[in-house]
């Protein structure tokens, strides 16, 4: 489908890119690198070549990923920004310049940083500050999802001024001295070398506005700090170092701007009694060499309650039996992990007369295998 520079755009990434739901890589790759060279926009001056380019890049980016695709596939275009947060996370992992190599196609090899790089022109964060904090649960907490309730202490946008630092009915004035850019080019002349250089704009310390009447709530600051209970809710079965992105919950923005986003790293320290690969947890049992021969019954913690285990006769040190769906439940797929239990069989020390006798006898009934 090559007729998407006019018309409504199309929504779904595999008919943005023109190819079937089960395209393979290479041909999503060769679909992308044909239509990326036709919109470029270094290549293409028509008005709309820019939003297409993005557009077939933001596709690509999706549906070359794998771990994206098969989000994309589930959950559509809002499930992969809900999982990955933003566009810059969504771009992120692309290999763009593979796809270029051999065009001949100029310096152009790096579309993330085309869109993200802040390029020219840009002056002073977009947005507020991230945070990040750690958050200890154990494995039982995981078990299903949860929600913690934690009190955050930030920055927030001004309620009175909303944001701006000028009282409310006023409003902040561009700068006369830099336009509002924030910055101002100076000239430097030393001996025979001249220097351009950029400095921050000291008549308003980089704002690119002169508040004339601060509002009295923020002092003109535009953001006030505050603590504030944020509810955290944790997706069942995730692991030690996951780290949840909560969008917006960050720092405030200076000037209005967006706050940033908070980041919350899990911590799961190691259980006294689980073992965790994945999914699946391991835990020992110990049996006694009799019991080995025999077979016996054992009981054996699980998350979810105590569990019976068959012991055959016969079993060997080290043995691994499986629990099946006793582990925890798995984070990107359905279902429950495993628990397997790891079968130790120690010798008996101290036995009564009477048992030595048994045992004896036991040998001399002949060789036992
Ligand atoms: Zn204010
Ligand atoms: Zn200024």
């Amino acid at each position: 489908m090559s007729s998407d520079a006019g018309g409504p755009e199309p929504r779904d990434f595999y008919d943005v890119l023109g190819v079937p739901r089960s395209a393979s890589k290479d041909e999503i790759k060769s679909a992308y690198r044909k239509m990326a060279l036709q919109y470029h926009p270094d290549r293409n001056k028509s008005p709309e070549a820019e939003a297409t380019f993005k557009r077939v890049s933001e596709a690509y980016a999706v549906l070359s990923d794998e771990d994206k695709r098969k989000q994309y596939d589930t959950y559509g275009k809002e499930g992969v920004y809900q999982k990955y947060g933003s566009e810059e996370e969504v771009f992120r992992g692309a290999d763009f310049s593979d796809v270029f190599r051999g065009t001949g196609f100029g310096d152009f090899n790096d579309v993330f940083s085309q869109f993200f790089g802040g390029g020219m022109g840009r002056r002073g964060p977009a947005r507020g500050d991230d945070l990040s904090l750690h958050l200890q649960l154990r494995l039982e907490d995981v078990i299903t999802e949860t929600a913690k309730e934690i009190d955050i202490p930030r920055t927030e946008a001004c309620q009175v001024c909303g944001g701006s630092g000028a009282a409310p009915g006023t409003s902040p004035k561009r700068c006369s001295q830099c336009g509002g850019a924030g910055q101002v080019q100076r000239v430097q002349s030393t001996g025979f070398a001249r220097f351009i250089r950029v400095e921050q704009c000291d008549k308003c310390k980089g704002r690119g506005v002169i508040i004339e009447n601060p509002c009295k709530e923020c002092k003109g600051r535009g953001t006030v700090k505050k603590t504030r209970r944020i509810r955290i809710q944790i997706p069942a079965g995730v692991d030690d170092g996951h780290t949840l992105r909560l969008r917006g919950e960050g720092e405030a923005g200076q000037r209005g701007t967006p706050p940033g986003d908070l980041y919350v790293v899990v911590n799961i320290p190691e259980h006294p009694i689980y073992r965790r690969r994945d999914s699946d947890l391991y835990v020992d049992t110990r049996i006694n060499a009799i019991e080995a021969m025999l077979g016996t019954e054992v009981r054996v913690p699980t998350l979810y309650g105590d569990a019976k285990l068959d012991i055959p006769a016969g079993t060997q040190p080290g043995a691994t039996f499986k629990i099946k769906g006793k582990g925890l439940p798995r984070v990107n797929s359905f279902g429950k992990g495993d628990e397997f239990v790891v079968t130790g069989v120690y010798v008996p020390k101290s036995l009564s007369g009477r048992q030595k006798e048994m045992l004896r006898a036991l040998v001399q009934e002949g060789k036992v295998q």
